[in-house]
């Protein structure tokens, strides 16, 4: 296909199929880009042609879970534990709002001390203030807990499936809560929620065929934000010694998600920059359109630490480097730092 055939082709609401996801996945050298160009006018006919600009506040490293990956699981005893107070949470929310940001992402780890009528009232106050979309990314809750927050204000929910082959998702987290977590995405999105998703590049025995599963899943089960990022091996994690995610593939799999599901909003993952700097800017011409750049307090930053050397996207060189690269911002930022 070629040209206007591409974009004919998806507006018809054709769908490639698993096998030519796979053929993505495999894809090297010069090849890769040719089909790099395809997503690149599919992102921006189906999308928007500028990157949208979201703050993450992560309030809390604190997490009862123990994913063998995660480099601020529950046994890792070499991290300085954190909360932020809901002042502190409000701030930083006031903060983005200054500066044009058009989401507040609240993250955190999975920390039971936020009771819900602590995050309801955050929710509250946050829309209250900055009249900004909420999204929350707090892992696992009940769904009665999803259902008030969202009565709360909250309208987004990202909850990686990380990889929907149960035997490989069974083998990363001691808990096997496999069904849970895929629970949790069917009903947020059933009550309306607009839900995120997403998985990891270079798991343990896994294929070009499972990840092919992942888009596959994440197509049909209505996922309308995607983050696709490499393992990196965390020290202080049963994973320290694995070899990282490959950043080849992680790009041909957000290649291969945006043909797929060619409405979708995709972050540029913090862990595909913390691999490869240029990579990060590469994937948000060709395939995402988001970037949540990270405005919790800088005593707290360096304590968020999933894994090592996490890269530090910060705002201003975000839209220094994005200019650099002829990359539009969303108008909302643009209106912002014009005043
Ligand atoms: Fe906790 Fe999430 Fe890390 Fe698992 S991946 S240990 S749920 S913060």
């Amino acid at each position: 296909l070629k040209g206007k055939e591409i974009l004919d082709f998806f507006s018809n609401n054709m769908t490639i199929e698993k096998e030519h996801i796979k053929y993505i996945l495999s894809l090297n050298g010069k090849e890769r880009y040719l089909m790099y160009e395809v997503a690149k006018r599919v992102k921006n006919f189906f999308t928007v042609d500028y990157v949208s600009i979201k703050a993450l506040i992560e309030f809390s490293n604190y997490c009862s879970k123990n994913c063998d990956y995660c480099g601020i699981r529950r046994d890792n005893l070499n991290i300085n534990r954190y909360r932020m107070s809901n002042e502190e949470i409000i701030n930083s929310a006031l903060k983005a709002k200054k500066w044009g940001l058009d989401t507040i992402v609240l993250q955190s780890g999975e920390d039971n001390f936020f009771k819900d009528e602590d995050l309801m009232s955050i929710i509250k106050i946050i829309r209250e203030k900055t009249k900004l979309p909420v999204s929350i990314s707090i892992g696992e809750r009940s769904l009665e807990s999803y259902l008030k927050f969202k009565k709360s204000g909250a309208i987004r929910t990202l909850i990686k499936h990380e990889s929907i082959n149960k035997e490989l998702f069974d083998d990363i987290h001691p808990d096997k809560n496999y069904y849970n977590r895929v629970n949790i995405l069917k009903y947020t999105d059933s009550i309306g929620y607009v839900t995120g998703s997403g998985f990891i590049v270079g798991l343990p025995n896994q294929t070009d065929d499972d990840m092919a599963d992942d888009i596959i899943f994440m197509r049909d089960e209505n996922v309308r934000m995607i983050g696709i990022g490499p393992l990196i091996a965390s020290k202080n994690t049963p994973f320290e010694n694995m070899k990282n995610g490959s950043v080849v593939k992680t790009m041909n799999a957000c290649c291969a998600a945006r043909l797929t599901v060619p409405k979708a909003q995709m972050p540029a993952t913090t862990a595909l920059g913390t691999l490869n700097y240029n990579s990060h800017y590469e994937s948000l011409k060709y395939f995402c359109n988001v970037v949540m750049v990270n405005i919790t307090p800088d005593i707290y930053r360096k304590n968020y630490n999933i894994y090592d050397n996490k890269a530090k996207i910060d705002f201003f060189e975000t839209l220094k480097e994005l200019k650099k690269r002829n990359l539009k911002v969303s108008p909302i930022t643009m209106k912002a730092l014009s005043r």
